[in-house]
């Protein structure tokens, strides 16, 4: 590991001039950046220790719904008494995620910032053009088994790790942050990360030195929640296809749909043409095959990971039948 000066900050204003004096990089549970630093795939010249900051509280918003401070880890947030009773997909998504030693550490604005699990990304001896732009994709044509099928370019097809961003992104969650000025906005999680386009190294539409300092939930949508994802064992391993599912039924017929994925693309993924195609139907096969077969339309696989395509068309009916099964007894 290179040398990196190292300073803690004690509140938000400290933790911007830091950011911005030092051109340092905040490190909050640190078990993604660290490794990432010990491999030198990331070499941040200063650190700006964020882990005391008081950013630890969950708590009702005065519309109903939940803000959730950056700094709540991920074991937390997911033992939390409400969150468990009405955002029960985030709950779920959350224990899907790491290992209990891990989720002690891990926050929920780290988690969101966590970069991608691309097996080149982390070998810095192969080409990748996200980890060093313009040289290359050793991917693409490479061991691709848990790249992207969906919103992948020519430059890279990573896809993002993430299990607790699939259920925010169903629960249309957003971030709320501190600016490297002082002044504060909120990003809807939808557009919050971003496709790897031409540029793979940018990840997210977070300015540099831009602090995350929550995430708030809407009012809990009824439903049924699920979140089911397959991933190669049963546990500490991250997914190969999720589905994070809230799936309300109504006199017989689906009354809403919101269904967010993981393992599949850049960033979590959200078609809302496959909800609205849900909406007012009755439950059944057909309709959940048709469901599939919009949802993975334009999917492309690169060889080793085109399973991806018909595990996700699997996992999504699977979903489907059972958020409506006592609908369609
Ligand atoms: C073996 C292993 C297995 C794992 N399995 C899973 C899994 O199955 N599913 C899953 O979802 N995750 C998994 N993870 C990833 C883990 O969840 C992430 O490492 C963790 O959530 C990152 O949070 P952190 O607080 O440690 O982030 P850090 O490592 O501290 O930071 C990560 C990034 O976020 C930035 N950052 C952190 N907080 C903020 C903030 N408030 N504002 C702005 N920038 C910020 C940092 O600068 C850094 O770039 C696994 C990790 C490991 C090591
Ligand atoms: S898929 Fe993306 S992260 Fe992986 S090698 Fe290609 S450019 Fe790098």
């Amino acid at each position: 590991m290179r040398e990196f000066a190292y300073s803690r900050a004690g509140d938000l204003q400290e933790a911007g001039r830091l950011a911005e004096e030092q051109t340092g990089r905040f490190i909050a549970g640190g078990t993604n950046l660290l490794d990432l630093m010990k491999l030198e795939v990331e070499t941040p010249k200063a650190l700006v220790d964020i882990s005391r900051l008081p950013l630890t509280e969950i708590s009702p918003t005065e519309d109903g719904g939940l803000r959730i401070g950056a700094m709540v880890t991920n074991a937390d947030l997911a033992a939390d008494e409400t969150v468990r009773r009405d955002y029960p997909v985030l709950s779920r998504a959350l224990l899907a995620g790491a290992s209990a030693q891990l989720r002690n550490k891990a926050t929920t604005g780290g988690n969101l910032l966590q970069r991608t699990r691309c097996y080149y990304f982390y070998e810095t001896s192969a080409p990748c053009n996200k980890r060093d732009p313009g040289s290359g994709c050793a991917a693409l044509d490479g061991f691709n088994r848990i790249h992207a099928v969906l919103g992948a370019s020519d430059q890279c097809i990573a896809t993002h790790p993430s299990d607790m961003a699939v259920a925010m992104l169903a629960l249309d969650a957003s971030v709320e942050t501190r600016l490297p000025d002082g002044g504060s906005r909120t990003i809807a999680l939808k557009n919050f990360h971003r496709l790897p386009g031409q540029t793979p190294e940018v990840e997210s539409n977070l300015q540099p030195g831009e602090l995350i300092t929550s995430v708030v939930l809407p009012p809990p949508p009824k439903g049924r929640h699920i979140y089911r994802k397959v991933r190669d064992r049963a546990s500490y391993a991250f997914a190969l296809v999720s589905v994070a599912g809230i799936v309300a039924v109504d006199n017989g017929n689906i009354a809403s749909a919101r269904l967010a994925f993981g393992g599949l693309a850049h960033k979590p993924w959200r078609d809302r043409a496959v909800e609205e195609a849900l909406i007012g139907q009755e439950p059944s096969q057909a309709l959940f095959e048709e469901a599939a077969d919009l949802l993975l339309k334009e999917a492309a696989g690169h060889g080793h990971n085109d399973f991806k395509i018909p595990l996700a068309r699997r996992t999504l009916i699977a979903v489907l039948s059972e958020a409506t099964k006592e609908a369609a007894q």
